[in-house]
């Protein structure tokens, strides 16, 4: 018997997820994130509210828009579900803290999955959540970052993205060197496993985040 309240915390990591998945597509379109309300983004119909609930509109409508039938990818089914079990390891004030970090970096990981790229507040807010506690810490790391940041940009052709950087640091922050190891091994064989063929560039941060997910879970 699942417990009433991991029940209601999967939902809202459901509803969660969802909005995370929207508000990326929405940046990778150079949408409003708020404005027009949910629609394909195929055919551009607006959703009613039936066909907008995580997880199960995605299986009633066997995962095709119900007005043109275009496929949904199925990573949006797969976000959903995943962080409605990630909200479901709150169980305190540190674990609270923890999911919002994955949250906000899940968030990052779908922008870098849709355009190599997401908005750079993402990383500031990630950093307040971390040390937030601690203003001098905070000050210290966060004007490293803007220093760092400035010297990645003057850099033609970079091997990794400074986003990663990033997020590496707070990973060492939240849980300390050893954990971040073994974090960062799991990240590289999901992507070395995941890697077509070729030199285009590929986004990292998605598989930095699942690894740290599954970590977390
Ligand atoms: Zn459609």
């Amino acid at each position: 018997m699942i417990p009433i309240m991991t029940f209601f915390l999967f939902i809202y990591g459901a509803c969660l997820g969802s909005g995370l998945v929207a508000l990326a597509t929405r940046y990778s379109r150079g949408e409003s994130g708020w404005w027009p309300r949910s629609h394909c983004d195929n055919c551009g119909q607006s959703l009613p509210y039936w066909q907008l609930w995580p997880v199960l509109s995605f299986l009633m409508l066997r995962g095709r828009c119900f007005y043109c039938r275009t496929s949904l990818p199925l990573t949006y089914l797969g976000l959903e579900f995943s962080v409605g079990v990630l909200v479901t390891t709150i169980t305190d004030q540190k674990s609270l803290l923890v999911v919002m970090w994955l949250l906000t970096w899940t968030y990052a990981a779908l922008c870098d999955h849709l355009t190599l790229t997401f908005p750079s507040w993402v990383s500031y807010l990630g950093l307040g959540i971390v040390l937030g506690a601690q203003p001098i810490a905070l000050l210290l790391v966060a004007g490293t970052m803007v220093v760092y940041h400035w010297a990645w940009a003057q850099w033609r052709k970079p091997g990794l993205g400074d986003g990663d950087i990033d997020l590496m640091v707070q990973y060492a922050l939240l849980f300390g060197v050893e954990t971040t190891s073994r974090w960062l091994i799991l990240a590289c064989g999901l992507a070395l496993v995941a890697h077509n063929r070729g030199n285009a560039p590929q986004a990292f941060i998605p598989w930095l985040a699942i690894s740290a997910g599954l970590f977390w879970i």
